[in-house]
């Protein structure tokens, strides 16, 4: 596989800057691009399964972070504190503690569990400096969260579901060799103790797998200090498994923060929390998905899709007006003229490029394209607006396929 950061550099993706620190990237315009196209996907994934967005602010009082367990459970990963008058407020290290509050704000009846959260925010994550490189250990995290409030005889059905959705997108993106993994605790003090709550949670994820058919294997020491989860592991360039999706279902924090919905009978009744995230942080899914791709990202992520290139001056007008129609179409298309060097040399650096099309006098003329893909495949020469609609199909459907005749 190959180094993100090398390619990420190459091709104009994301860099840092000694002075906005370590930790801290920045997108360019084509990651951007990418990053955009990715959040978009996951929320048009997340709205079709029934979730609800929201927005919940970076920063959260000391004393949520205590109320949530964070404070004694996880304050070396961190940031310190910042004194505000008379308080101290801090970078989250989760959504988790907002969510609960958003859904505390509320008085919730049974009729409206499960109630599926969702939120692309901001967290933090106070990484030595020693260990930080390119996307995969930031400091700023941009985490694809959910929670879901449920009642516990749903909780089950709702894990499964959001694996399902991790699947789903795992194969649009063309990822077909994760892991699973049940992550239990370990020795040490870190976790939370309840082992009545942790063996009920364990059991019911492990009912998620086994009902899912995938294979996986139990881990020690790899839980969150609240509670087991299911984490969905990748490798990296140098063949280090990191974590990239989780399932979690947790007793823990719906009593910490004391959640209730009102049952049939009238009575208050604590719901479950299921913690999930499809493609867990922005910054290490597009890591892993340039290293897996070498930069040839599936057409639907790709920054420029269709690369269009006039053999010479005279087919520029015909060119310009190819970009023009995809773009109206909602791809996203490149003019590389002859100023930007021979033919070959135009068709080498769009290499990575789902498309290529050139433009000669009988292309021009006929309004007939002879694309070529990206893996070396050229097509028959076809009418322009035949191609572009199975372009724009193929995009659509964010499939990993670059032609399907
Ligand atoms: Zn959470």
């Amino acid at each position: 596989m190959h180094d993100h950061r090398k390619l990420g550099r190459e091709l104009d993706l994301f860099d840092t800057d000694p002075l906005m620190g370590a930790g801290l990237p920045y997108w360019l315009p084509d990651g951007a691009v990418v990053r955009h196209t990715l959040e978009e996907y996951v929320r048009e994934a997340e709205r079709r399964a029934g979730y609800r967005h929201v927005y919940s602010p970076v920063l959260g009082k000391r004393e949520l972070y205590e109320i949530s367990g964070h404070w004694s459970h996880y304050s070396e990963d961190m940031f310190p504190p910042m004194r505000l008058g008379g308080e101290q407020v801090v970078l989250r290290p989760s959504l988790c503690p907002h969510h609960a509050l958003i859904y505390r704000s509320r008085a919730h009846s049974y009729r409206e569990l499960p109630l599926r959260m969702a939120e692309l925010g901001g967290m933090y994550r106070a990484e030595l400096s020693g260990v930080l490189g390119g996307l995969t250990r930031v400091r700023a995290i941009q985490l694809n969260d959910a929670h879901i409030f449920c009642t516990p005889d749903q909780a089950v059905d709702e894990a499964r579901a959001a694996l399902e959705l991790i699947r789903q997108a795992y194969r649009a993106l063309g990822i077909e060799d994760a892991r699973y993994r049940l992550s239990l605790p370990g020795a040490g003090g870190k976790y939370v103790a309840d082992p009545a709550l942790w063996q009920r949670a364990t059991a019911l994820l492990a009912e998620v797998l086994d009902g899912s058919g995938v294979p996986y294997e139990a881990v020690e020491g790899e839980a969150a200090f609240y509670g087991p989860k299911i984490d969905v592991q990748v490798a990296d360039s140098a063949g280090r498994e990191s974590t990239l999706s989780t399932v979690q279902i947790d007793f823990h924090q719906p009593a910490r923060f004391d959640l209730h919905y009102i049952g049939p009978d009238g009575a208050r009744h604590r719901p479950v929390m299921v913690h999930r995230s499809v493609i867990g942080s922005v910054e290490r899914a597009v890591a892993h998905l340039i290293e897996r791709h070498g930069g040839a990202l599936p057409a639907w992520l790709a920054p420029t899709q269709i690369a269009v290139l006039p053999v010479s001056e005279a087919e520029l007008p015909q060119a310009a007006d190819l970009v023009r129609r995809c773009v109206e179409r909602g791809l996203r298309a490149e003019l590389a003229g002859p100023e930007q060097g021979s033919l070959g040399a135009r068709i080498r650096s769009a290499r990575l490029v789902p498309y290529q099309v050139v433009i000669g006098a009988k292309e021009a003329a006929a309004d007939l394209l002879a694309p070529r893909l990206r893996s070396g495949q050229r097509l028959d020469a076809l009418p322009a607006n035949r191609f572009l609609t199975r372009v724009e199909a193929l995009v659509g459907a964010h499939s990993t396929d670059l032609w399907d005749a």
